[in-house]
């Protein structure tokens, strides 16, 4: 199956099992799959086999239809980062060779210079397109999903082509969803992890809700006629601040570390219902927690799903021991095809780095943050994680980043930046760093801000916060 004859499998026989099924609920209305089927086909007539869409939209059906419908014709699509600066798009459409996009209105000054579908004129290329038949066979397109950039510009990342079911197994050998379910994607559909409940949702002929901008309380009122939702950290924490707490079976969380306090929050004021997964752009998944792990130690990733292999190693590729901290490698279904730039992650015995650190305690696994994230201070290795997990436990603190920056006597000395109670200073951050932890992991400065630089996937911006202080 590969991902494009995925989607349009998916719609097919979604229209041809359940045709009057909700296919897609939006800020729009409700489309059925026998809708999305019938009109994505319609569309497809506006794309051409080969050429290269660039798709810079929120989350709406022209998103879902736009790569349904290249799907049918075989066009490669692109999912670009609604976050991206218009210098970061001209860069990004030139490496990645796009022809043409299909793009939100709001975006129209981001653009470079190359024909642009708006999504507002999707509706009359639907309604006007022939209805004559698309070809049985269309040529392979490519799907290519970019990178956060949170180390540097975003790359160009190949989707592999999954052989079988065995990706969407085992994500629900974990993850209980089912046939049916209505899953609210609050995370955006262009990152790795909202296009994978898009995917899930497809093949389990799921309702998907989606919402154009996420605003917490709209999406927990969402969540009372859903089963599952699909969020990245820095969204749950925001709907904890609000009151709704609709019965959901599922939330899923994946695309940063998710805080232990939001957590065990989630766990107990929702129930037992939250799944953590631990994954990458470039690896797709790497371990899942569910909630009888995350109560058991709610700072947990969880363990490796079915046909997935981990390994924690040391520099020389050696296993570590229980317990020690080293690179995780990981080994499954869905390793990217390499990025566009010829590049690939490094391996170690068909396994691909997924350029973290972590240890395993108790049969679980911890992410200790980034290896480039790492901080040497003083000759002794400082995980950033660690301590931003200890700050955020302390009472008015709702966001932390810790970094490392240059020091010419310690080589790199640490940083926090914080964001929450006003009535907080300095010194008890450091004290409470102190009572916890080794004195090298204590914070030399701490700066107090608004808010924390964040990227559209909800990730902190680190690099930009360590160039504008
Ligand atoms: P770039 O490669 O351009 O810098 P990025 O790596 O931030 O971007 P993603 O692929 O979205 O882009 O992020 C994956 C990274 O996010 C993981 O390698 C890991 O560091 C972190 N991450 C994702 N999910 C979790 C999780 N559940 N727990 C801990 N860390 C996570």
């Amino acid at each position: 199956l590969h991902w494009n004859i995925t989607l349009a499998w998916g719609y097919q026989t979604g229209a041809g099992r359940h045709p009057e099924r909700a296919a897609i609920i939006d800020d729009d209305g409700v489309l059925t799959y026998a809708e999305v089927d019938e009109r994505t086909s319609r569309l497809a007539h506006a794309f051409r086999a080969g050429e290269r869409i660039g798709l810079l939209c929120r989350n709406h059906r022209g998103f879902i239809e736009t790569l349904t419908a290249c799907t049918k014709i075989g066009a490669d699509a692109v999912l670009l980062n609604t976050g991206l600066s218009q210098g970061q798009l001209a860069q990004v459409a030139q490496d990645q060779e796009i022809d043409r996009f299909v793009a939100d209105r709001e975006f129209a000054d981001l653009l470079p210079d190359r024909p642009v579908i708006f999504t507002d004129g999707l509706e009359s290329l639907v309604l006007n397109g022939p209805d004559k038949p698309l070809p049985r066979r269309p040529p392979r397109g490519r799907l290519i999903i970019l990178t956060s950039g949170t180390t540097g510009t975003p790359k160009g990342a190949r989707r592999p082509e999954p052989a079988s079911l065995a990706p969407a197994a085992a994500l629900l050998s974990r993850i209980p969803l089912k046939h049916g379910d209505v899953i609210s994607i609050t995370s955006p559909l262009f990152h790795a992890w909202g296009l994978a409940a898009f995917q899930l949702g497809l093949v389990l002929g799921a309702t998907l809700v989606l919402r154009r901008r996420f605003d917490p309380e709209q999406a927990l009122r969402d969540a009372e006629q859903c089963t599952a939702m699909f969020v990245v950290p820095v969204m749950l924490q925001r709907m904890l601040e609000t009151p709704l707490r609709p019965k959901l079976r599922i939330i899923a969380s994946s695309g940063s570390s998710l805080p232990p306090k939001v957590a065990t929050r989630t766990l107990e004021e929702f129930g037992p219902v939250l799944y953590n997964l631990y994954g990458s752009t470039e690896v797709s998944w790497a371990s899942i927690a569910t909630p009888e792990e995350m109560i058991q130690d709610p700072g947990t990733a969880g363990t490796p799903p079915l046909g997935t292999r981990l390994a924690i190693v040391d520099d020389a590729g050696k296993p570590v021991a229980p317990g020690e901290t080293g690179r995780i490698f990981v080994g499954n279904e869905m390793l990217f095809d390499g990025y566009t730039n010829g590049t690939s992650k490094e391996s170690l015995d068909g396994l691909m780095a997924t350029g973290d650190l972590g240890y395993l305690r108790n049969g679980l696994l911890f992410v200790a943050g980034r290896d480039d994230e790492m901080i040497v201070s003083g000759g002794e290795n400082v995980y950033p994680r660690e301590v931003e997990d200890l700050l955020s436990q302390l009472d008015g603190v709702t966001e932390v980043a810790v970094l490392g920056v240059e020091d010419e006597q310690f080589g790199q000395r640490l940083v926090a930046y914080m964001v929450g109670d006003e009535s907080l200073t300095a010194d008890q951050v450091r004290d409470h760093v102190k009572a916890n932890l080794a004195r090298f992991s204590v914070p030399r400065d701490v700066f107090f801000v608004n808010e924390l630089p964040r990227n559209a996937a909800g990730k902190v911006l680190k690099r930009q916060l360590r160039e504008n202080g």
